[in-house]
């Protein structure tokens, strides 16, 4: 593979904030335009690399219908090589959904599921505050349908014991659990969880897959709170491309517990690919990243299910 060329590679876009950048200088001159040349061939995705997904939403893209949503985001994937993608939530975005709000979006997620069964996956969505609803839901989206896992967001946080019977139940199912998880230096929102919180719930459900969504955002914080946790992977989506995040992960938690995502279409594929293209890791750590410790992760639930790897 040819060393990484971050503007070669954001060049190729991707459909999101990250592709066609241009800095700007005093002179009003592009600053790209302004450094010498150098090795200019395109940064490609290696054809071998497999690329799943963890971490895809239907919000932050235009399209009247869900599957007109999918559709775009299919041809952002198609272009990057992402194979498989697992898309929860559906839209509007909504902070703390109720019970029928959850199930309509589940709904939505649904819908895509049954029209590109090959590509897509799906978790499904609740609300910790609604925790018996929520029961219900991992039941009819999980137990009785698709999903492989649930996906926790800003509803209530996830150190509250009334979720412990939904957590159980995942255990039970071999489903996933992905945790939306920051530390934000102004403040959390009231039901928003913090990796310490992941933390704690690691605590009761040591035997659990859980998933540390954003990495906490300050990644440097929250690879550390869930660190002694072997049951705790870190999804790495939804943050900045910074320098040194995949590094660190890998060599703080072991590369089996670090997952490539990308929370299209708040984020792109371009700009989330980056951080591990463009991390000093082995190509085996690597491939592990973008794909590998999903699909052992998911095996048994989709073994269960009959699904194809
Ligand atoms: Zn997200």
């Amino acid at each position: 593979m040819k060393p990484f060329d971050r503007r070669a590679f954001l060049s190729i876009g991707a459909g999101g904030v990250a592709s066609g950048i241009v800095r700007p200088t005093i002179s009003g001159v592009s600053a790209n335009a302004a450094q010498p040349d150098r090795d200019r061939t395109p940064f490609r995705i290696p054809e071998n690399d497999s690329i799943w997904d963890l971490h895809c939403h239907l919000s932050g893209v235009t399209g009247k219908t869900a599957e007109q949503r999918a559709e775009q985001l299919l041809e952002y994937a198609d272009r990057m090589h992402v194979e498989r993608l697992i898309f929860f939530m559906g839209y509007p975005f909504s902070q703390t959904p109720e019970p029928a709000e959850f199930r309509r979006q589940n709904d939505q997620v649904l819908t895509v599921l049954e029209r590109w069964p090959d590509r897509l996956l799906g978790f499904a969505y609740v609300n910790a505050s609604y925790p018996e609803e929520s029961l219900a839901e991992v039941e009819r989206c999980i137990q009785d349908g698709p999903m492989l896992g649930v996906k926790l967001w800003v509803g209530g946080r996830c150190d509250n014991e009334d979720i412990d019977p939904l957590i159980r139940r995942c255990g039970e199912l071999n489903a996933l659990v992905f945790q939306h998880t920051f530390f934000k230096v102004t403040g959390n929102l009231p039901g928003e969880s913090t990796p310490d919180d992941i933390a704690q719930l690691a605590t009761r459900h040591p035997d659990v897959p859980l998933i540390c969504g954003h990495t906490g955002g300050d990644w440097t914080l929250g690879i550390r709170s869930i660190r002694q946790f072997p049951n705790v992977s870190v999804g790495i989506g939804g943050s900045d491309p910074a320098a040194g995040f995949v590094e660190m992960a890998v060599r703080e938690l072991g590369p089996e517990r670090v997952l490539y995502g990308s929370d299209i279409g708040g984020r792109s594929f371009a700009s989330q690919l980056a951080k591990v293209y463009g991390a000093q890791i082995s190509d085996e750590h690597r491939n592990l990243v973008l794909g590998e410790n999903l699909r052992r992760m998911l095996k048994p639930i989709m073994d269960r299910k009959g699904m194809q790897q």
